[in-house]
């Protein structure tokens, strides 16, 4: 399903350029060009990101944002004049994710857009992974055996979490390489030797079976092999 972009903005030059643009992203966008209007449409179809002007002609941005957010906790990319540079900490402080300066490009602004709904997304999946005892906090970025929370380093999470995603699945250390590291170290590597033991302890050390598995001469597997 498309994600709605609620945008609000006056100008109608610029209005009608994000349209097209995001439109052509496939986005489904709403388009308003007053602080009530927004207010109303947001109530009536909550967006999934609000694209939101700073200089409305009937509301000032901010009291907008502040409005939305009183709703929802949705996303808002704020628009602000070149050298608003006040308004735009005060954007910042007054519940905007994100604010970009006119003029700017629309990459620009698709980017920004992508980052803030991956972000809200996450949050709201609050994604978990489980298998035989452990799980995995995507967002959080937590480890938990039953209770217990177990501490990993970054890359050490990385290589669980891929894992965790492709259970009873064997992942050749090539695989796993290109993935975490993005390129392949070599047969002749240990690197990811260094990775599962140290994982295999911390685990086993929280009360997991062993559950990372040698497949000789090919990779890894998530198994329990009691
Ligand atoms: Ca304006």
């Amino acid at each position: 399903m498309a994600q709605r972009i609620l945008l609000v903005e006056d100008e109608p030059e610029i209005a009608s350029y994000l349209v097209r643009g995001l439109g052509y992203e496939d986005y489904h966008v709403e388009h308003v060009a007053t602080g009530a209007a927004a207010l109303a449409a947001a109530r009536e179809h909550p967006p999934d990101l609000v694209i939101l002007d700073l200089g409305l002609p009937d509301m000032d941005g901010l009291e907008v944002a502040r409005r939305l957010r009183a709703g929802a906790p949705i996303p808002i990319l704020m628009l602000t004049a070149r050298d608003a540079v006040a308004d735009r900490v005060a954007g910042l402080m007054g519940g905007a994710d994100d604010y970009l300066t006119k003029p700017f490009a629309f990459e620009e602004l698709l980017a920004r857009v992508h980052v803030q709904l991956r972000r809200a997304q996450a949050r709201q999946q609050h994604e978990l992974l489980r298998f035989d005892g452990v799980t995995v906090d995507v967002a959080a970025r937590e480890v938990r055996v039953g209770d217990q929370r177990v501490e990993l380093t970054a890359r050490e999470f990385d290589v669980l979490e891929l894992f965790m995603r492709h259970p009873r699945q064997v992942l050749t250390r090539e695989q796993v390489y290109e993935r975490i590291w993005g390129y392949d170290f070599g047969a002749d590597s240990n690197v990811l030797e260094v990775y599962v033991r140290a994982l295999r302890q911390k685990l086993e050390a929280a009360g997991a079976p062993r559950l990372l598995q040698t497949v000789r001469g090919v990779g890894y597997v998530l198994r329990d092999e009691r």
